[in-house]
């Protein structure tokens, strides 16, 4: 579908102004939804003593600097998670509308996974949980996006939703078979399903190498800090995956 194409350097000042107040969004969702809390009509308050927020405290990234990163009313020390949140999703709209030099349609599509992939990452890295409200429209819109953008991609992508979630389904019972315990979290088949929506059944084994690279990494740099991980740590393995997603759709399955 030949759509809209602005300026990049424009569509990226949007996409980046879009993902600040949706970093704000999502550093909220994953505050609240492990807590069972309502995402959208209770106030939001200080951390610290509970005093409602005005507005202006709720500015993204702003808000945090002007503050010295302290409670406005209270003075508590505020954690740089949030602004932290907000700047990651700022990049992410920036990186979608420059990698698709300005194009609308396929910069939003790309920016969208992005800014759900970093709010499931970020669950699964604080609680372990990837919770099926978030994994479904995952590959929901990627089904969407397939149809809107790329129709002639549906039927690998739709192929895609069912071998990713067969496969990790497959492996996580294999695992809890041999060793009786639950090695994979109920929600990674899920996940991989949804990542099977996006990048299609050939970019798999591409998101599985990339997400297994991610975990090595960590486990080395607690190795070098001598805090190494040991056999019954949990690793996010959600958050792995979500990098390895980001990085196939936009650069394609690695060449082997
Ligand atoms: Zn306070």
């Amino acid at each position: 579908m030949p759509g809209p194409v602005l300026d990049p350097g424009i569509l990226a000042l949007l996409g980046g102004g879009l993902g600040l107040i949706l970093g704000s969004f999502i550093g909220l969702v994953a505050d609240r939804l492990p807590r069972d809390e309502d995402v959208i009509f209770r106030p939001s308050r200080c951390d610290a003593c509970g005093t409602p927020l005005k507005p202006w405290h709720m500015i993204p990234v702003l808000s945090w600097l002007i503050q010295r990163g302290r409670a406005a009313d209270c003075g508590a020390p505020l954690s740089p998670r949030l602004p932290a949140v907000e700047l990651a999703a700022a990049a992410l709209g920036v990186w979608a509308a420059l990698h698709h030099q300005g194009e609308v349609w396929p910069a939003l599509a790309t920016a969208l996974l992005g800014w759900q992939l970093l709010l499931i990452a970020l669950i699964d890295a604080e609680h372990f949980w990837l919770p099926d409200l978030l994994t479904w429209p995952l590959a929901l819109t990627g089904l969407a996006a397939a149809a809107l953008l790329a129709p002639d991609t549906l039927m690998e992508r739709g192929i895609g939703v069912v071998a990713g979630f067969v496969i990790l389904w497959a492996v996580g019972w294999l695992y809890a078979c041999l060793r009786r315990r639950q090695g994979l979290g109920g929600g990674d088949p899920f996940l991989f399903g949804a990542a099977g929506a996006w990048v299609g059944w050939m970019g798999l084994p591409s998101v599985l190498l990339w997400g297994s690279a991610a975990g090595l990494s960590l486990v080395l740099a607690r190795v070098l800090l001598r805090r190494p991980v040991t056999m019954s740590d949990r690793l996010p393995f959600g958050t792995f995956l979500a990098a390895g997603i980001w990085l196939v759709w936009l650069y394609g399955p690695l060449g082997l």
